[in-house]
Formats: structure tokens, C-alpha cells, sequence
């Protein structure tokens, strides 16, 4: 880059390392020469959307000359009733990284910070840094102790203090697949002082059927500093839409409305949301086939030998016990996608989505002769 320009640029942009995302199907298919490419790299559900939400968008395509409703009027409605707050409780997003980064833009600057754990979701260190902020990271909990590579909350309460204005839990993490009890976690939200928010990222909720798992909505009258995050992108399968939303403090949606793009969700996004929520035979459906082929992935990893971080998710992350590049390198030549997690720290590890049986059984076929060492 011309020196001019990162001389122009802000101080936090200049320092900036942009998200990776997982190799998409089309470029693997350009650089390999591969077919029938199966990806298991983004976390995406592999039974794609409800097909009511496909039914929705067939039916809104008429209306794509107009703006989307900029308030997301119906959707929020919906929501709102879902989680028994308020329509002004709700903030919608460009997917939920759209609703993290907006966070950071109303509460961060240079001279304050945001903490979060080592080995959290890449998003929060460029929302962060794109702000300015300083990034106050905790380490994760050692590897050799239960709840390992998790959120170590007493570490994170140790980095606390009044220029603290954002504290990002992911609920369960990624891309760990680590969670929190709602005891502990309760513990830890009132644990923090008034002057900071509270982000619980909940991405992969609804994969969690566990008494244990915490309802922090139901929270939010005694917290009013808790923010909690969740997205169309995963198990309702609408990654290519890009929704997701906050719920929070009516005063904080208020703020983050103030920053908010007016359209930033789009009629067929809000449209497919709708739908999709009213689809509870396919969520339920994507619940059950991901837990059935998780099992056997993680089964099939322990009988390589290798050790899987145990997950509440729709990945596993799986230490390799050896450089996972060529590992990651050789899948790709069989045409399966996964993702390297070095950009974590984990040079070693392997994060598998899961996917359908057969594409669990490609994964556990092409995995096989390199393991084996065959
Ligand atoms: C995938 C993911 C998100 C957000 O995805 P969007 O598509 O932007 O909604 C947020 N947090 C975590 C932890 C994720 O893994």
C-alpha cells in the first residue's frame, strides 16, 4: 500500500487485520479443479433454510424496486413477542456482526476499551481496533483444566475498570464451542460496574437444549447493561441473508438506532426471518440431525486419537496434535472445506462445521487415509 494512504487512515483501521472467512465452494472449485466440494467451514446449516422462508422471499420478489421498511416494523414485532420484551428493546442487524460493530461505534474510542477472552469470535478485536479502543484480552482457560480453551470470567472480571465500556461473552463461543451455566454467568454480569455493557454474543442458542443454558433475556430488568446478541445465520440456515439483532435496554437500542445504516436489513431478509420463526418442525429438525452427526464426528475423531473440545454447536474444534495446515491442505485436495484457526492462536487445531450425514461421512472418509497415515 502507498505510505500516503496508511498515513491518512485512523489510527485503529491502519492497524487492522480483516476477518478471514472460510474458503468459499467457488474458489476452491477455481484454484483445484475440484467438484462435488463439500464446505464445512462456515458453521452454516447444511439443510439450508426453512422452506417457508424460501416461500416468503418467492413472494416478496415484487417488491424489490421499493426500500425495505427501515424500522423492520413486523420483525421486530415478532421478536419482540418471542423473547417477551418490548418492539423498542430490539435492535436489528446486517447479521449480528453488523449489531457488534454497531456497538462499538456508539461506545468506543481511543482512550476506552472493551475485554474479551482469548480465543473469542474473530469480530470482536476488529470491532474494536476499527474503533480505536484498546482490546483487553483474557486468557482462556488452560487446556489442561475443565471448561478448557473457555471464557475465564474471573480473568475477564480482572481487566475491568472505568474505561471498560464493552464486555463480549460469546454464549457458546466460536470457535471454541465452549458455554457458560447460567449461574456462573449471572455471577459474572453483576459482577460488572454500570460504566461497561455486557455483550452476550448467543449466535448458537438454539442448539442448546440444556436447563443450564442461561435465558439472559429474562435478565435484562435487573441488568439493564446486558445486551444480547443473536442471528438468523446459523441453525434457522439464512447466512446468505444477513439478519441478526440485540436485545437490550430500551436506551440502548435507542443509541444504537442512532448509528444503525436505515436499511441495513433488506425485504427479503426480514421477510425470511419471519418465516423461518414460524418454522419450528425445520429448526427442530436441524437441531436433531446436527447433534446425531456431531456424536459421530467427535466419535470418529477420539478414534483417531485425536481430542475434541467438547461443543454445544454446530463445529467441533479438534486438536490435530501436529501443524494443521497440511491437513486443512490435504482435505482440500479431496475436496472438503474446514477451517484452520491459526488466526486464533491455534495453529494446531481444526474447526469442523457439521454437516449432512453424507457430507459428515465425506469429511470421516477423506480424514481417514491422512490420519491413518495411509
Ligand atoms: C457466526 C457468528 C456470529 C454472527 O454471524 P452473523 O452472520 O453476522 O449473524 C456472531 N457471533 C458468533 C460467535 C458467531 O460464530
Amino acid at each position: 500500500m502507498l505510505k500516503h494512504f496508511l498515513d491518512l487512515a485512523t489510527p485503529g483501521v491502519r492497524g487492522l487485520k480483516p476477518y478471514q472467512p472460510g474458503k468459499p465452494i467457488s474458489e476452491l472449485e477455481r484454484e483445484y479443479g475440484v467438484s462435488g466440494i463439500v464446505k464445512l467451514a462456515s458453521n452454516e446449516n447444511p439443510l439450508g433454510p426453512s422452506p417457508q422462508a424460501v416461500e416468503a422471499i418467492t413472494a416478496a420478489l415484487g417488491d424489490l424496486g421499493l426500500y425495505p421498511d427501515a424500522n423492520g416494523f413486523d420483525l421486530k414485532a415478532r421478536l419482540a413477542r418471542r423473547h417477551g420484551v418490548g418492539p423498542e428493546c430490539i435492535t436489528l442487524g446486517n447479521g449480528s456482526n453488523d449489531v457488534l460493530v454497531l456497538l462499538a461505534e456508539a461506545f468506543l474510542r481511543p482512550d476506552l476499551a472493551a475485554v474479551f477472552s482469548q480465543y473469542a469470535f474473530a469480530v470482536y478485536p476488529i470491532a474494536t481496533q476499527a474503533a480505536g479502543a484498546e482490546s483487553r484480552i483474557a486468557p482462556a482457560i488452560a487446556p489442561d483444566l475443565p471448561g478448557a480453551y473457555g471464557h475465564d470470567l474471573d480473568a475477564m472480571v480482572g481487566l475491568l475498570d472505568d474505561r471498560t465500556r464493552l464486555v463480549f461473552i460469546a454464549n457458546p463461543n466460536n470457535p471454541t464451542g465452549t458455554w457458560i451455566a447460567a449461574e456462573r454467568l449471572e455471577s459474572f454480569v453483576s459482577s460488572v460496574p454500570d460504566n461497561a455493557l455486557v455483550i452476550v454474543d448467543e449466535a448458537y442458542a438454539e442448539y442448546l437444549d440444556d436447563p443450564a443454558y442461561p435465558d439472559t433475556v429474562s435478565w435484562l430488568d435487573r441488568y439493564p447493561n446486558l445486551v444480547v446478541t443473536r442471528t438468523f445465520s446459523k441453525a434457522f440456515g439464512l447466512a446468505g441473508l444477513r439478519v441478526g439483532y440485540a436485545v437490550s435496554h430500551p436506551d440502548v437500542a435507542d443509541l444504537l438506532n442512532r448509528v444503525r445504516q436505515p436499511f441495513n436489513v433488506g425485504t427479503l431478509g426480514q421477510v425470511a426471518a419471519l418465516a423461518a420463526l414460524d418454522d419450528e418442525a425445520h429448526l427442530a429438525r436441524s437441531v436433531a440431525m446436527n447433534s446425531g452427526q456431531r456424536e459421530r464426528l467427535t466419535a470418529a475423531c477420539a478414534g483417531w486419537g485425536l481430542t475434541v473440545i467438547p461443543s454445544a454447536c454446530n463445529f467441533v474444534l479438534v486438536d490435530m496434535g501436529r501443524p494443521a495446515e497440511p491437513i486443512f491442505e490435504a482435505l482440500l485436495r479431496a475436496g472438503v472445506i474446514v477451517r484452520p484457526v491459526a488466526n486464533y492462536g491455534l495453529p494446531n487445531h481444526l474447526r469442523m462445521s457439521v454437516g449432512t450425514p453424507e457430507e459428515t461421512g465425506r469429511l470421516i472418509e477423506a480424514l481417514d487415509p491422512i490420519l491413518s497415515g495411509a
